[in-house]
């Protein structure tokens, strides 16, 4: 019972912490980038999964101890000017020129970032690194997950500034722990060689602060359905007062939003496998096996009827998803 109570206040208090999407998600986004990689990656991956899933939160953790961890998970692209997304260099360098290290520093700098952690990952491949390599895949799947989320494209990253604070939770946590079960996981995507990485992650956080205006909207118009004792829960935690989203409102939120919230989870898996596959590519497509210990016939075939689970979208039914198994562990 006690172990049961400390674990949820660890629990409560890392998602309290926790940015952009929330663990449910991070860790799914791992797990279905895995199944889109090409035969030549995909026993080493698959063997290493449970790996890729637990640590798919851990730069969210790591903010607790570094305090430049933070603005690695966003950009707050308001602050950049008008028409950031299209007008910001792709190049680092030349993003610091025009900006100042100090800027990028304080306002989020996510996609950089991301090339950033793609350089290491193509550098642990090619030194054939099994630590590094799942090291840097693991985190670098974290940040492109995270420059999915509308939220981590805007200066009003809880909705702050418009009177809808709470909103980030909302979106990337709340949501996605009610409906995963009636989303779909599965994607016909394949891993594709990236000839512009930096381009195709400027992509995603364009398309994800595309987005913005129109959740902050239909939070308002769902509202209009809604008192405050209907559309809130208040709390008090640790002696302070908190408010959060009722499970009503989430539910009205998310049939408005339609497949948003459900197309963002694929794009982030898929762009995490066309990220992972590109780094090796570009490290001369180092051959896998040898640093895959432990493949079996046995384990060739539980990921064979695991693809067709996945192809069927039924992870969940078929309690193979591991976010989700962890968290049935985790409630024991
Ligand atoms: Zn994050």
């Amino acid at each position: 019972m006690l172990k049961k109570f400390a674990l949820t206040v660890l629990i409560t208090s890392v998602l309290i912490i926790s940015t952009g999407w929330g663990f449910l998600v991070h860790k799914t986004v791992h797990q279905l980038a895995v199944y889109e990689l090409p035969e030549a990656m995909l026993p080493f991956f698959y063997q290493q999964m449970d790996y890729l899933v637990t640590h798919a939160p851990r730069p969210d953790m790591r903010r607790n101890e570094d305090s430049t961890e933070a603005t690695k998970h966003f950009i707050d692209l308001e602050m950049f000017g008008e028409r950031a997304a299209t007008k910001m260099p792709l190049d680092w360098n030349r993003a610091v020129q025009k900006y100042t290290a100090d800027s990028l520093l304080k306002y989020g700098y996510v996609p950089y970032h991301i090339i950033y952690m793609k350089g290491k990952l193509t550098e642990a491949f090619r030194q054939g690194n099994k630590d590094s390599i799942l090291f840097y895949a693991a985190d670098l799947g974290h940040y492109i997950g995270d420059a999915h989320v509308p939220l981590h494209t805007t200066v009003n990253y809880d909705g702050q500034l418009t009177d809808q604070k709470g909103l980030h939770s909302l979106w990337e946590s709340m949501i996605p722990e009610l409906e995963i079960g009636n989303y779909s996981l599965y994607s016909t995507h394949k891993a594709t060689y990236l000839k512009k990485p930096a381009e195709a992650i400027w992509q995603a956080v364009r398309k994800a602060a595309g987005l913005v205006p129109d959740m902050l909207l239909k939070e308002k118009e769902v509202s209009k359905g809604f008192t405050e004792e209907q559309k809130f829960r208040v709390q008090i935690r640790r002696g302070k007062e908190t408010k959060s989203y009722t499970t009503a409102f989430a539910k009205a939120y998310a049939e408005a939003l339609g497949t948003t919230i459900n197309d963002q989870l694929r794009s982030s898996a898929n762009l995490i496998a066309d990220f992972w596959y590109t780094s090796w590519v570009d490290a001369g497509k180092p051959d896998l096996s040898r640093i895959n210990t432990g493949w079996s016939a046995g384990t060739q075939l539980k990921l064979a009827a695991e693809l067709k689970t996945f192809h069927e979208n039924k992870l969940l039914e078929n309690k193979l998803l591991l976010s989700k198994k962890a968290e049935v562990k985790a409630g024991e």
